[in-house]
């Protein structure tokens, strides 16, 4: 067991704290009052490596391990949730999945120009009638001839309006339940595709969600990823590389929390002396470091499975689960701290606090992580070896 970061690790770290610190934090506040995301973020994160940062170097990425996508991720965080959810759909979701389940063919076309960046991924499983219980997707894909026919919605897609291109899932037999599920790689640019942001949302306002509609979209049948009936397995396991940068970067918002409160703490003085030595603050200041500390332990026990290419679910559902309740936490005690000033954005917790959120609530509520370890630990629940493994990294030992 080494805890330390490799030289290249802590470079990683350093650029993507330096490239956050000029390229986020002074536009973060207006980006998210005003509803908006800056696209050209993607484009300097691709130039910079980080868009397939842990994809082998023969697939278009920089080669890195897996943990240095978790680094990504907690760094860019810290700048604000938005671009780490759109790391997380667009390496987590969609390019590890390709990397994961695809035909050379489809790592060619699409997993190289993601990993370089030039394109953008998403992922659509959510449906307005179907979110933590998969099985009630409605979309469906008729094979007609040598393509599909998709007709379908979904919702709370994460990059609707950007991606190029989807992981979509949708019943090609339905009387035969989860194994009737399967996925396409669907591209913006097919007939019958549209798209529609959500308005209104608590947080991840500097980000982009909506809807993604099909109307009679024919995929070729070269577009299927895996076998037909696959779908739901593959789900399943881009949640597991998709829950592990959701929780790297809950790290990055504790991070946050942690920063913003501990200056509040010098700065600020109630009866005589500053807040940070009054010892219910610091019980609050206390709680934040641990969940920091615990958490990302949980994510880089996760990222070190994946290197060596052992299966992740439990501990990613782990790590995903308590990293996300930690920074809820530690946002909502942020607020705390700042008082009065914490309820306006004239400091960042507030966004914090609506950023923190929906993590708790996407990859799977924390009441589905909270069940999986349970059924864990009672032995109601297994993982299989699958079929398609996460390839480990390259260097692992
Ligand atoms: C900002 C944002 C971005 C998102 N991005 C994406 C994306 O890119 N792609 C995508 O496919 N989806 C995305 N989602 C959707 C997200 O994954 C779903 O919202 C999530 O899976 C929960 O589904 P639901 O909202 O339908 O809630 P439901 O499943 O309807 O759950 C409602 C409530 O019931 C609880 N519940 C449900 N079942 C059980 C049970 N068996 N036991 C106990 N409690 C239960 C839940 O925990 C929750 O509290 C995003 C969501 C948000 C908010």
């Amino acid at each position: 067991m080494n805890f330390d970061l490799t030289e290249e690790q802590n470079l990683l770290r350093r650029t993507v704290r330096s490239f956050v610190d000029k390229e986020i934090m002074p536009y973060i506040g207006e980006w998210d009052a005003n509803h908006h995301f800056e696209t050209s973020i993607l484009k300097s994160l691709a130039n910079l490596g980080l868009m397939g940062v842990c994809i082998p170097e023969k697939y278009g990425g920089s080669g890195m391990d897996y943990n240095s996508l978790a680094i990504v991720c907690e760094e860019l965080e810290r700048g604000d949730t938005a671009f780490r959810t759109a790391v997380s759909v667009h390496t987590g979701l969609n390019s590890l999945t390709l990397l994961q389940w695809g035909t050379e063919n489809q790592k060619r076309k699409y997993l190289v120009p993601q990993a370089k960046g030039e394109k953008i991924g998403a992922f659509g499983l959510t449906e307005p009638g179907a979110g933590s219980d998969v099985a009630s997707l409605g979309t469906t894909a008729i094979k007609e001839g040598d393509h599909y026919i998709l007709s379908g919605q979904k919702t709370w897609i994460s990059l609707c309006d950007v991606a190029d291109h989807f992981i979509v899932f949708a019943y090609t037999d339905k009387t035969k339940k989860h194994h009737g599920i399967s996925a396409f790689i669907v591209e913006r640019t097919m007939d019958g595709f549209s798209s529609k942001a959500i308005k209104g949302k608590l947080g991840i306002r500097a980000g982009n969600t909506g809807e993604l509609f099909f109307d009679n979209v024919k995929v070729p049948e070269e577009n299927l990823l895996g076998k037909e009936g696959e779908g739901f397995k593959i789900a399943m396991s881009a949640l597991d590389n998709g829950r592990f940068t959701v929780a790297a970067g809950a790290c990055g918002q504790i991070m946050a929390c942690l920063e913003a409160s501990v200056k509040y703490c010098h700065e600020r003085k109630t009866f005589g002396k500053e807040i940070g030595k009054h010892q219910l603050v610091q019980q609050m200041i206390a709680k934040m470091e641990a969940g920091y500390q615990m958490s990302r332990l949980l994510v880089f026990r996760a990222g070190e499975l994946k290197n060596q290419g052992k299966r992740n679910t439990r501990e990613t559902s782990l790590a995903k689960w308590q990293a996300c309740d930690f920074a809820n936490d530690a946002a909502n005690d942020a607020v705390q701290i700042h008082g009065a000033y914490g309820y306006s954005n004239e400091y960042p917790v507030e966004r914090y606090l609506r950023n923190s959120k929906a993590p708790v609530i996407y990859e799977g509520t924390r009441e589905i992580h909270t069940i999986m370890q349970a059924e864990y630990v009672l032995g109601y629940r297994k993982d299989k070896p699958l079929d398609h493994m996460l390839p480990p990294w390259a260097n692992s030992k």
